[in-house]
């Protein structure tokens, strides 16, 4: 069993029926749908298809929303493109007209009102740099660093400016009600910037899904943990974090965010080129499978595709890699040390002791497995935090709990109804260990749950018991 969990962009090489079953079965665990390229019926469709998969399987698995943000863009040029050579002057102004080599239309008035003299813009991925030399009068004028070819509606980025906007746009806010019409598991969101930025979609969503912030924004660093208490899962979005900040300090806040979310008990996924060069490849770099392993050494909960299988030409071959080098990691002699030696002191409320009692009962003993009931799965994450060396079985009456604990490290869901009594309690824990693979006759498993049964956030009780020759349980 794999620990950590796989999240597959959809896109048109893999948004059929056919593809996202593959997806699945070599090992995805969460589907992310692009907000920046699907429409609104696409979505829908996408989403009814990973629902049939997903019956078809008798395997929960996540959906992911992926919000586009505020990604600036520059309008359009009379050519279709043109030349940038440092040292020169361009301007960027708020005249609607085709562009030229001396100056191009930014359709974001406000964002020309906030950039300071110095602060850099950066085009197309941050292969073109220039620097702010005047504002003023609904224009910035800049002088070229770097040059090269610039075509319309490339993106533009400001590492240096606080943006005067939320992180929802109005396509933002129209797709993100979709997304729950839809029943989304998680909703991404881009470009955060501040712990209000997640505030605010809190109030919208209202806990119909669960709220991943990406961490992609120099902003966002410089209030990293604000940011991920208020959030239920972050990501690492390296793609974009690359861009607004050095390259070479992104590996140093990977290990640092991952460290965060263990911390603070939020799952993290890490993101972006991870397995690049299979867009194109059946097979992936040296340097890649060192990158995706790292990642999982560091016990990040997930790995993330984008391009490799929403529009590669190897998908499930991307997802079958991932899944081998998460395999061998997990297996690898050194690996049970890292983890152990991240592990954090649990906090003081009676889930996290239980939690931490139960990863150190299920290892002293060599039980089969830990099963834990939870309703809202915050119970379930908490018992994650522990990175226990035994396997976790999630157990929730509540369906959108179940397929939101996909992105957890380590869980592996159930969905079943409350136990009506304790005894019914272990046989169905038990019964459910032993059908899943987890436990033989004879073998012994953990169970938490909390008393009276089905009171969410009432963890309080931590029961071993034996797996009988019919799979029920005895304690
Ligand atoms: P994106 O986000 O693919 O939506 O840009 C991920 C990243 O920036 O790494
Ligand atoms: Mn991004």
């Amino acid at each position: 069993m794999r620990r950590v969990k796989i999240v597959a962009t959809l896109g048109p090489a893999s948004q059929d029926d056919k593809t996202i079953e593959d997806l699945a079965r070599a090992g995805a665990d969460v589907f992310r749908i692009n907000m920046s390229h699907a429409s609104h019926e696409l979505l829908r469709e996408t989403v009814s298809r990973i629902r049939d998969v997903e019956a078809r399987l008798k395997h929960p698995l996540g959906i992911l929303v992926d919000l586009q943000g505020p990604k600036l863009r520059i309008a359009r040029f009379a050519e279709g493109a043109v030349q940038l050579v440092a040292g020169q002057k361009f301007v960027l102004d708020s005249v609607d007209e085709t562009g030229t080599a001396e100056r191009v239309f930014l359709p974001h008035p406000e964002i020309i009102e906030s950039v300071s003299v110095g602060d850099r813009l950066l085009l197309d991925d941050g292969k073109l740099q220039l620097k702010a030399t005047k504002v003023g009068g609904g224009a910035v004028e800049t002088e070229v660093i770097y040059g090269g070819r610039l075509s319309d509606r490339k993106g533009v980025s400001l590492p240096d400016t606080l943006l005067p906007v939320g992180a929802l746009t109005e396509k933002d806010h129209a797709d993100l009600l979709e997304g729950l019409k839809c029943d989304a598991d998680w909703i991404a969101l881009s470009f955060v910037q501040r712990p209000e930025d997640i505030i605010d979609v809190r109030k919208i969503v209202q806990g119909r899904a669960g709220v991943m912030a990406k961490i992609e924004k120099p902003q966002a660093i410089d209030r990293l943990e604000e940011i991920i208490k208020l959030c239920d899962a972050f990501m690492v979005a390296r793609g974009d974090l690359g861009v607004e900040l050095p390259l070479e300090t992104v590996p140093g806040l990977q290990k640092k965010m991952i460290r965060m979310a263990r911390r603070f008990g939020k799952p993290v996924v890490v993101a972006t080129q991870m397995l690049e060069s299979m867009i194109t490849s059946p097979v992936p770099t040296r340097a890649e499978v060192s990158d995706v392993s790292i990642a999982v050494f560091e016990g990040a909960d997930a790995v993330m595709l984008s391009a490799e299988s929403a529009s590669g030409e190897y998908p499930v071959e991307a997802v079958t890699m991932m899944n081998r080098v998460a395999i061998a990691v997990e297996n690898d002699t050194n690996y049970r040390t890292i983890i152990r030696a991240q592990a954090t002191e649990p906090e003081a409320t009676a889930a996290d002791a239980i939690s931490a009692a139960t990863r150190q009962v299920a290892e002293t003993l060599d039980l089969a497995a830990i099963v834990t009931y939870t309703s809202s799965g915050s119970t379930g994450i908490r018992a994650a935090r522990e990175r226990p060396s035994k396997p976790i079985i999630a157990l929730s009456p509540n369906l959108r709990t179940i397929r939101r604990l996909s992105v957890v490290w380590g869980i592996h869901c159930v969905q079943t109804e409350d136990a009506a009594s304790l005894e019914d309690m272990v046989d169905r824990a038990c019964i459910i260990a032993y059908q899943e693979g987890f436990a033989r006759p004879g073998d012994r498993i953990a169970i938490t749950a909390g008393v009276p049964l089905g009171t969410p956030g009432a963890t309080n009780m931590l029961r071993i018991a034996f797996v009988r020759q019919d799979g029920a349980g005895s304690s």
